[in-house]
């Protein structure tokens, strides 16, 4: 076997499940947006910006039945598909920010 590159995608580790690209020594490297493919910059495993990352479980009835889906969106796109909806988000203020 050989490898293209020195990165490699893989399921995350950590304690959110995230597809995540990582360099040889296993940290995390960058996260690319799924929706415009910008990489999302990340140093000692820290995000530099917020992400959506969905992971989704599809059931009966769906289209997707047994199948689970993951992506994770940048601000800019979460915020442009939010801006789509037709009822807005529930918002409210979390009492501690990690
Ligand atoms: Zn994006």
């Amino acid at each position: 076997m050989h490898q293209k590159k020195n990165i490699r995608l893989r399921a995350c580790a950590f304690k959110e499940d995230k597809m995540k690209i990582f360099n040889n020594d296993k940290h995390i490297e960058k996260i690319i947006c799924n929706c415009c493919g910008r990489e999302i910059k990340v140093e000692n495993d820290i995000l530099h910006e917020e992400i959506m990352s969905v992971d989704i479980n599809w059931g009966y009835f769906s289209k997707h039945d047994g199948e689970n889906h993951k992506f994770d969106l940048c601000g800019d796109c979460y915020e442009k598909l939010i801006g789509k909806f037709k009822i807005p988000i529930e918002r409210t203020d979390n009492i501690e920010l990690i």
